[in-house]
């Protein structure tokens, strides 16, 4: 355990969104596990302060990451600081629930570049350190929604689909550089994300779940901790669900 806690120390992680919900829980836990953690936020710096005064193995840094400018700042910083980016967690998001016909091109756009423009200015930043390096993880958090589509979702859906292609696409192209990367898709997990829904929805959604009951953000970071860990899974998409989605 402590010979494990010592190897992951020389390991950085950038946790796009991880000032709230599933983001911080990774950076929790992960920090605990012993990797150097680069928590990124955009408007909620007091939870991002709050987070880094819990380990001193967490360091923050804010950044849009719907923007390219702020993706590079955030990349350029953990290098100068830490020298090289183990692992990239995208897992910044946003949802917003509306009929389709609604959507304008404001909203359209600000979930779609919070969403998938992040993951790939992200991605393509990073990569350029672990190219060289010959070693890297890439880890995208997309949704079940990505999987199987939602109604009144569809800017959503057609996001975290993006990130599965992705995955896939990126997967095979890094591969040869010894960089994995994978998507975890999340079914229904306890977060701010779904604080619009009632008691009673929580109620039936969880009637529909096998496993009778919503995530919780640990689990996500069971699987994350998992991927980071495995050396020969690439190009897949994990969907801790709770048997929700099956496919
Ligand atoms: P959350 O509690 O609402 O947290 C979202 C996080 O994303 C916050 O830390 C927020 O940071 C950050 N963020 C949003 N826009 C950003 C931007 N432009 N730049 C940097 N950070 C930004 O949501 P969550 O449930 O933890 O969701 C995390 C990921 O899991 C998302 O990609 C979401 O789509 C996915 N997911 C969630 C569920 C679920 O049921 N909860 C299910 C499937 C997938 P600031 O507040 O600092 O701006």
């Amino acid at each position: 355990m402590e010979e494990r806690r010592e190897k992951n120390m020389s390991k950085t992680i950038i946790i796009t969104g991880a000032s709230k919900g599933i983001g911080k829980e990774m950076a929790q836990n992960l920090a605990k596990d012993g990797y150097q953690i680069i928590a990124n936020y955009n408007k909620s710096e007091k939870e991002a302060i709050e987070l880094q005064k819990q380990n001193k193995n967490i360091d923050i840094f804010r950044a849009d990451v719907s923007k390219r400018e702020e993706c590079q700042k955030l990349v350029k910083y953990a290098i100068e600081k830490y020298k090289k980016i183990d692992v990239l967690i995208n897992n910044a998001g946003i949802s917003k629930a509306g009929l389709f016909t609604d959507l304008n091109d404001t909203e359209w756009e600000e979930i779609i570049k919070t969403n998938l423009f992040s993951a790939f200015y992200m991605s393509q930043e990073t990569l350029k350190y672990m190219i060289k390096e010959k070693d890297g993880c890439i880890i995208n958090i997309s949704s079940v929604w990505g999987l199987v589509g939602a109604s009144c979702e569809v800017a959503y859906s057609i996001s975290k689909a993006g990130i599965d292609g992705m995955t896939k696409g990126l997967a095979k192209e890094v591969g040869p550089s010894n960089i994995r990367v994978n998507s975890i898709a999340p079914g229904m997990i306890e977060t701010e994300m779904i604080s619009d829904l009632t008691e009673e929805d929580k109620k039936q959604i969880k009637e529909e779940i096998p496993l009778r009951k919503i995530g919780k953000p640990v689990d996500i970071y069971k699987t994350a901790k998992w991927l980071i860990e495995d050396e020969y899974t690439t190009g897949q998409i994990i969907s801790p669900n709770g048997g929700w989605i099956i496919i």
